[in-house]
């Protein structure tokens, strides 16, 4: 089955004004969605970054995809080294503040997940078989809060979203109850180092007691001290199920594990697994945050899952802004790792906008239930990708930057880490 075309589309779909450490979301967030045409016409799809250096790093790949064999991995793998480099690395954004990546594995990725998508087809079996099959039938997601300003600044076109202002722990309550009865989540994060440590300990306790069975999760994204996260380690004790990159470095991962009883989760210290033998031999960070955009895709995600399980390392899983065919990749590879037992993050609740036929998927009591439909499960509304395209032919912007969007509201805003 051999691939005759290869399109990359970059879409952009609206975001709300959501708060963290290093500044404020843009009005659009930007993706790229992938194509991949066989010679008998059948297509497969995918959705990955859509910052300019992955988009121009795909249009390089692409061409020498042409002719490939759809379940030729290797000669996939070939293909992106002799394109870009196996070592190439490129200035990108993986969480706020959190810069430059090898490109080779969101780029295989990128292309992987489209070519698992029509296997899957071909075969008349969902992703999840492809990858060893499926243990459990239902993915549970973690309600993302996030503080956030009423609206946008600046785009008088973008229609400001539903959930308005939220910068007190009381509003935050607010917004949770309203996640929960929305969609069933039964664990709850919060994008934190926005309000002062001790205004979001407030917030935390104020969850705590109104849900006392979900577990909760904070993630300021390297925004405090070591001695900031050690305070409000303390104050948490009991009510944390985990704290996500509270300080940069594993230096201070190591002091701090070594001073509170809450376990270090991080997507930002551990990203590839080049990574992994400095982790495991610290011994701070205790749970990885995966990722299958940048971790090299849906197998190595779960190759990933096999080596945390050896090594005793809790896994969960990351998300950035996305949209439906995302969310289904998501699922699957969550649904085929024995060992991803705990709720995974998502975004998918503040986005309106998609590109998938049927509309947006919705979660039941805080799930996605895995498709038994062959490959993704989803398929492309061309329409709405028509839609998306335009908005981002539209929305001039290279590359996200809460930074200077932040300036917007804050001129004196300088973003720099730690916070507090
Ligand atoms: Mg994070």
């Amino acid at each position: 089955m051999i691939i005759r075309d290869v399109r990359l589309t970059p879409i952009a779909f609206r975001d709300p004004p959501l708060l963290n450490v290093t500044g404020v979301h843009e009005p659009y967030a930007t993706r790229c969605i992938v194509e991949i045409e066989t010679a008998t016409g059948r297509v497969g799809i995918n959705e990955t970054y859509g910052d300019k250096s992955t988009y121009v790093d795909l249009a390089t790949i692409a061409p020498a995809l042409v002719g490939l064999n759809i379940y030729d991995m290797a000669g996939l793998a070939a293909a992106v080294r002799n394109s870009i480099g196996g070592a190439a690395r490129s200035e990108y954004e993986m969480a706020p503040g959190t810069l430059s990546k090898t490109a080779f594995a969101r780029c295989f990725a990128a292309f992987e997940v489209a070519c698992l998508d029509l296997q899957g087809q071909l075969c008349g079996r969902p992703i999840c078989d492809l990858l060893g099959g499926k243990y459990r039938d239902a993915v549970p997601y973690s309600a993302y809060l996030f503080f956030k300003f009423g609206g946008h600044r600046d785009q008088p076109n973008t229609v400001d979203d539903e959930w308005g202002e939220v910068l007190t722990p009381e509003a935050l309550l607010w917004e949770a109850r309203t996640m929960v009865a929305r969609h069933g989540f039964r664990s709850l994060k919060l994008k934190a180092g926005v309000l002062s440590p001790e205004a979001e300990v407030a917030a935390l306790r104020m969850l705590h007691q109104e849900f006392p069975d979900h577990p909760l999760r904070m993630d300021p994204n390297y925004g405090w001290t070591v001695e900031t996260t050690v305070k409000v380690a303390h104050a948490l004790e009991g009510i944390l199920e985990y704290l996500e990159d509270p300080a940069k470095g594993l230096t201070s991962s190591r002091r701090i594990a070594a001073a509170i009883n809450i376990p270090i989760a991080s997507n930002m210290a551990v990203t590839s697994f080049e990574d992994l033998p400095e982790v495991v031999t610290a011994n701070a960070i205790r749970i990885i945050l995966s990722d299958h955009h940048y971790w090299g895709g849906l197998r190595a995600t779960r190759e990933l899952g096999r080596i945390c399980d050896v090594w005793g390392l809790g896994l969960s899983m990351h998300s950035n802004s996305h949209l439906g065919i995302s969310l289904m990749a998501m699922t699957h590879v969550a649904a085929s790792i024995p060992n991803l037992t705990y709720d995974c993050d998502t975004h998918y609740p503040w986005q309106v906008d998609d590109v998938i036929e049927g509309g947006r998927l919705r979660f039941e009591n805080g799930c996605i239930r895995v498709p038994s439909e062959p490959g993704l499960g989803v398929r492309l509304d061309q329409a709405k990708l028509k839609e998306l395209h335009e908005n981002h032919k539209n929305f001039i912007r290279e590359d996200r930057d809460d930074v200077a969007e932040m300036r917007k509201y804050q001129p004196d805003w300088a973003g720099t880490l730690p916070r507090y």
